[in-house]
């Protein structure tokens, strides 16, 4: 296993919600968020100036299309390893965030040592959840389980219960808790490393379009300040949760494509 050059960033739709446990609508995110993108109320531009709509490094390879044969999950891990064995970075557009877990067993078999950022409301970490451990509850504790990360760091983490602070502990995940959060003290990291944003992070005022309403959370620009401050570059990333029929305005797919543009400049910084 070695890393791979930094070439290219390939954007890959995963319109896959079969692992939410409230609302189903994450799987219509992939279409929005890239309308959202090239909305004329905006332009393509991150906050560098760096034109996306014109960086030749930047590819999509659209959304990936089941196979209603196959399981799902192994269709994600396939499509997203030969993306990675073909030289490119991936970054995924969801999806609700049950697909993290066959993303990172891609990427856990390619890259020795991965740091795994996720912001989220939600740690994530069920051992299973209404009987279904392929849960968007559960992926992170599939992935420390089979340890295809060195380490994870959460961010914004309100909804802690014993179980899921024991499952913490369990599996040594440092959690910064939204409670505890100082927006100057952003962690340092390793390369390689990957981030997991789940829109629900932010607080519904700024993001109402997603399943999980969750108070307290964060504010779109401290989240665009944690993209934008990581000392190493990204290896990859999932934008996962955006719920289109939660988002009759279409503040959130805005906010999505904001985050969007800011983390695939971050990619193609490194
Ligand atoms: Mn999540
Ligand atoms: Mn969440």
């Amino acid at each position: 296993m070695q890393e791979r050059p930094p070439s290219t960033v390939t954007i890959l739709g995963i319109p896959n919600d079969d692992g939410s446990s409230y609302l189903r609508g994450a799987a219509q995110a992939p279409d929005v968020i890239r309308q959202a993108f090239r909305s004329p109320s905006s332009n393509t531009c991150c906050e560098t100036g760096l034109d996306l709509d014109a960086e030749p490094r930047l590819l999509d390879a659209g959304d990936l299309e089941f196979d209603v044969d196959l399981a799902p999950f192994d269709q994600i891990e396939t499509t997203v390893g030969e993306l990675l064995d073909g030289g490119s970075r991936v970054l995924t557009l969801g999806g609700d965030h049950a697909i993290a877990y066959p993303i990172l067993k891609a990427y856990g078999q390619r890259y020795e040592r991965l740091s795994l950022l996720q912001l989220d409301a939600h740690p994530d970490l069920y051992d299973e959840l209404d009987g279904n451990y392929l849960s968007h509850a559960c992926p992170f504790a599939r992935i420390m389980e089979e340890g295809l990360v060195a380490r994870l760091v959460q961010i914004g983490i309100r909804t802690l219960n014993p179980h899921q602070s024991m499952q913490a502990e369990r599996f040594g995940v440092e959690i910064i808790e939204m409670r505890d959060w100082d927006p100057t003290t952003v962690p340092e990291f390793e390369a390689p490393l990957y981030l997991s944003l789940d829109l629900d992070v932010l607080d519904p005022a700024f993001a109402p379009g997603v399943s999980h309403h969750e108070p307290g959370g964060l504010s779109v620009r401290e989240v665009i300040r944690v993209i934008q401050d990581l000392n190493v570059p990204l290896v990859g990333a999932d934008l996962v949760e955006l719920n289109p029929t939660r988002d009759p305005s279409g503040v959130t797919a805005m906010v999505a494509a904001k985050l969007f543009k800011e983390i695939a400049a971050k990619m193609l910084e490194g």
